[in-house]
């Protein structure tokens, strides 16, 4: 059977290797890039889902995807790892104060966030979950499309946790989120990893495959989606690795989901100054030092005058009254 996929969102060409045959769905890998994708086994179109109230708990939908119990057993889960990551952020971008989590569900790392005295936002186009988001979120959270927050922008850091799997073009929703940046602000972005040894170890069993995600990122296409929607070469690392270089006290449960029941990997991308971009670094030093000594020269002479000044105004007191 001739199968036609659709245009890879990374290199624009259609042809697909088969990776996995799955209940789902197929796991396909395109030839020329290596972009993973899960597509409708009869049709070759990209898997969708709906974010609604089945999608946060089985028992009131499907069970085959989503969570089992988001905003109840799992709570405690995810509070921990969004502190965890709370603390990251903030060790790692010190002059942070107004942060965005674009698919922030019902809210665990903007209150995480918040918690830490940063004027945190989120958004997700789930109704289900911004309506249930959780206590400390009231006025934070805003169900739509990342769109919606363009008034509000820019901020200090953008986060996409768990969500660029979940999207039908990965390029312009990286795109769109880096656009959100002031100069100088991050953006971070965290995925399963594909094809590392959790992968490996459960073959067609792995965790992550789910009919929720779309696409499935090793190392090497997570950066080259990153390049191709912001123009920067970023390396990825894993989630721990990344948590112990941002001086996170890893808790236990962390620890573990990390190494055994998860395998994430994350990359950091900073929007740079316009004058880096345009002027080239060479000239930004030199414009730099030029702005130094001008300072410097205007402190001294400052400090002179106000010694002068001083000086006048000590001896004028002691004048007697004008009579
Ligand atoms: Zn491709």
């Amino acid at each position: 059977m001739s199968q036609s996929y659709e245009s890879c969102a990374l290199c624009d060409t259609r042809k697909r290797s088969i990776e996995y045959e799955l209940p789902i769905g197929t796991i396909v890998a395109c030839e020329r890039c290596g972009l993973v994708s899960l597509v409708d086994s009869e049709t070759s179109e990209l898997v969708t889902c709906s974010y609604d109230a089945g999608y946060y708990h089985a028992a009131a939908g499907n069970a085959s995807v989503g969570y089992t119990d988001y905003f109840g057993s799992e709570a405690t889960s995810r509070d921990s790892f969004a502190r965890s990551l709370a603390v990251g952020l903030t060790t790692r971008f010190p002059a942070a104060r107004k942060t965005l989590d674009i698919g922030c569900g019902g809210g665990y790392l903007v209150r995480a966030l918040a918690d830490r005295g940063l004027d945190a936002r989120g958004v997700d186009t789930s109704a289900f979950a911004v309506a249930h988001g959780v206590e400390g979120t009231a006025g934070r959270l805003v169900e739509g499309t990342m769109s919606v927050m363009a008034d509000v922008a820019p901020f200090d850091i953008v986060t996409m946790m768990d969500v660029i799997e979940h999207l039908p073009d990965p390029v312009s929703a990286i795109r769109g989120a880096f656009s959100f940046l002031r100069e100088g602000g991050s953006l971070v972005v965290l995925t399963p990893r594909y094809g590392g040894a959790l992968l490996q170890r459960q073959g067609t069993e792995y965790v992550h495959f789910n009919s929720d995600h779309m696409y499935y990122f090793t190392e090497q296409t997570l950066s080259a989606v990153l390049r191709k929607a912001t123009g920067s070469d970023v390396a990825t690392q894993d989630v721990l690795s990344t948590l112990m270089d941002w001086h996170v006290a890893v808790p236990a449960d962390v620890q573990h989901k990390y190494t055994a029941d998860r395998d994430s990997i994350i990359a950091v991308v900073t929007r740079e100054l316009d004058v880096l971009r345009g002027a080239g670094l060479l000239q930004f030093v030199n414009h730099l030092l030029d702005v130094l000594s001008a300072t410097t020269i205007t402190n001294q002479q400052d400090i002179r005058r106000v010694d002068d000044d001083e000086v006048f105004d000590a001896d004028r007191r002691h004048e007697p009254a004008s009579v």
